[in-house]
């Protein structure tokens, strides 16, 4: 479901401020931060500031928003001088999902191990 924000939502929280986070990238649609348990040197979350809670619940009339955040891990890799990096969505449990709050991973710093899934 695409809301304005959800109370109960860890990352709404952190969208509003409510909520600590080590931001390194904001504008009028997205928030990025590092992810509080980094799997490489570099880790970290980009998120609509709306409330979305898989990439099942994006439309058509996102489709703005979800190049946005593609863009948004471009820069992010760009500014921290990323050789290479890898860009990661998990999507519902079986996917890997734990935050209900549409999120792109952005990892690097290191070579990336092989295995995906
Ligand atoms: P996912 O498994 O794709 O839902 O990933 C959720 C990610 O959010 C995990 O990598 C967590 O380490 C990260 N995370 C959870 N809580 C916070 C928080 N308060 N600040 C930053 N990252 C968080
Ligand atoms: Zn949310």
């Amino acid at each position: 479901m695409a809301s304005a924000a959800d109370p109960d939502c860890l990352f709404c929280k952190i969208v509003a401020g409510k909520l600590p986070s080590d931001r390194v990238y904001e504008d009028e649609s997205i928030v990025a931060f590092k992810d509080i348990h980094p799997q490489a040197p570099i880790h970290f979350l980009v998120i609509p500031k709306v409330h979305v809670a898989t990439l099942n619940d994006f439309d058509v009339e996102h489709a703005e928003l979800m190049g946005r955040l593609l863009l948004t891990a471009k820069h992010l890799a760009s500014e921290h001088g990323l050789p290479g990096y890898r860009v990661a969505m998990n999507v519902n449990r079986e996917g890997g999902q734990v935050v209900f709050h549409v999120h792109l991973h952005v990892l690097g710093g290191r070579p990336m191990k092989g295995a995906l899934g």
